[in-house]
C-alpha cells in the first residue's frame, strides 16, 4: 500500500480525497466508524467556503461521502502505535490488526483538555460532558454551566441556552477569546450568565452532579447546577507517535505547512500540528499539502524491485 492516513476528521477526510486525485493506494482509519474528529461535534460552522451556515456533522459526513464517491476505502480501527518495517510503516491497531504503507499521514487531531479538578472524572457521565451537541439534550430545562472562554465554550453555551433553562459561562479571565459575533449573540440570550474572573474548584454531587464550587478573585461560593460541560480547549493526540517525530513546547507535532515531521515518510496534517490557526478550513488544506508531500516522497523514494 502506498499510504495510511490515520483519522477522518477535516484534515484526514480532505487527505483521503486528494490521495484518490493522486490514485494512491490507501486506506483511512477511523477510531469509531462515523469519523468527522472534533469538527463533527460543533453545532454551527459558519466559516467553511461554500457554506453559510452547516452543522459540522453534515459537514464532515459530506465530506466523507464525497471521499467515498471517488473510491476512499476506511477502516474502523485505533490505530495505537506505528513503526518502521524496513522502507514500509507498519501501523498496529488496538485490536491487534496491522497495515503496511509506504507512507503515513498523521491525522488524529486533538483531544478535549481534562480541568483535572476533583469529581471530574467520577461525573464524566452522569453530569460531566465534554460534549455538548452529544451531551446537551439531557439536560433540558436544568441549569448548566459551561467552562472556557474560546469558540468552543461560547457555541456550547448559545447551543445549550436552547436546552437548559439557565446557563452560567465560567470563564477564568474577564474577556472572552470567541468570535466576537457569536459573542454578541451570547449577550442576547437572557438565560446565560457569564461568571468572570471566575475558576471551578471541585465538582460534586451524589448519583449525579448537583453543583461544583466556584472561585473568583479568592472568593468562593457553591453553584447548583445539574451539568458541567468542559470547554477549555485540547491537547495533542500523538501519544501512539514514534518519540523521534519532534513536537513543540506544547506538544503538537513540529510539522510544517508541507506536513513534514521530519521522520522520512511520516507526514502530519490538521489540529495535530503545530499553526497558528485551528479551523476546518485548514485542516482540509493540510491534507491536500501532506498529500502532495507524499506523491513527492513516493517518487522520491521508490520501492527496490523485489
Ligand atoms: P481555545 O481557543 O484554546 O480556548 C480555550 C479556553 O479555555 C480559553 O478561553 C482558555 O482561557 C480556557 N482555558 C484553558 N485552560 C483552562 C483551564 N485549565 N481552566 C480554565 N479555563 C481554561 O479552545 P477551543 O475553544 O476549544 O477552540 C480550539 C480551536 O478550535 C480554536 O482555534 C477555535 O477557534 C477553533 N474553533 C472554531 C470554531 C468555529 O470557528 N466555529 C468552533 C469551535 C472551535 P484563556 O482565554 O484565559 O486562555
Amino acid at each position: 500500500m502506498d499510504l495510511v492516513i490515520i483519522g477522518a476528521g477535516a484534515a484526514g477526510l480532505s487527505a483521503s480525497i486528494y490521495a484518490q486525485r493522486a490514485a494512491l493506494e490507501a486506506r483511512t482509519l477511523e477510531r469509531d466508524g462515523v469519523g468527522g474528529g472534533q469538527l463533527a461535534e460543533a453545532v454551527q460552522v459558519d466559516n467553511y467556503p461554500g457554506f453559510a451556515r452547516i452543522s459540522g456533522f453534515a459537514l464532515t459526513q459530506a465530506m466523507r461521502r464525497h471521499a467515498e464517491a471517488l473510491g476512499s476505502v476506511f477502516e474502523t480501527a485505533e490505530a495505537v502505535r506505528v513503526a518502521r518495517a524496513g522502507v514500509d510503516w507498519e501501523v498496529q491497531c488496538a485490536d491487534g490488526v496491522r497495515y503496511r504503507a509506504r507512507a503515513v499521514i498523521a491525522a488524529t487531531g486533538t483531544q478535549r483538555r481534562r480541568l483535572e479538578v476533583p469529581g471530574e472524572t467520577a461525573y464524566i457521565g452522569r453530569g460531566v460532558s465534554y460534549c455538548a451537541t452529544c451531551d446537551g439534550a439531557f439536560f433540558r430545562g436544568k441549569t448548566v454551566a459551561v467552562v472556557g472562554g474560546g469558540d468552543t465554550a461560547v457555541d456550547d453555551a448559545l447551543f445549550l441556552s436552547d436546552l437548559a433553562a439557565r446557563v452560567y459561562l465560567v470563564h477564568r479571565r474577564d474577556t472572552l477569546r470567541a468570535n466576537r459575533r457569536r459573542q454578541a449573540l451570547l449577550r442576547t440570550r437572557q438565560n446565560v450568565t457569564v461568571l468572570w474572573d471566575t475558576v471551578v474548584r471541585d465538582i460534586y454531587g451524589a448519583d449525579a452532579v448537583t453543583g461544583c464550587t466556584v472561585q473568583t478573585r479568592g472568593e468562593t461560593r457553591a453553584l447548583a447546577v445539574d451539568g458541567v460541560f468542559v470547554a477549555i480547549g485540547a491537547v495533542p493526540h500523538t501519544g501512539w507517535l514514534p518519540p523521534e517525530a519532534a513536537r513543540d513546547a506544547a506538544g503538537y507535532l513540529a510539522a510544517g505547512e508541507d506536513g513534514a515531521t521530519g521522520v522520512p515518510g511520516l507526514f502530519a496534517a490538521g489540529d495535530i500540528r503545530s499553526k497558528r490557526l485551528r479551523q476546518a478550513v485548514t485542516a482540509a488544506a493540510d491534507g491536500a499539502c501532506c498529500v502532495a508531500s507524499v506523491e513527492r516522497y513516493l517518487q522520491e523514494n521508490r520501492k527496490p524491485p523485489v
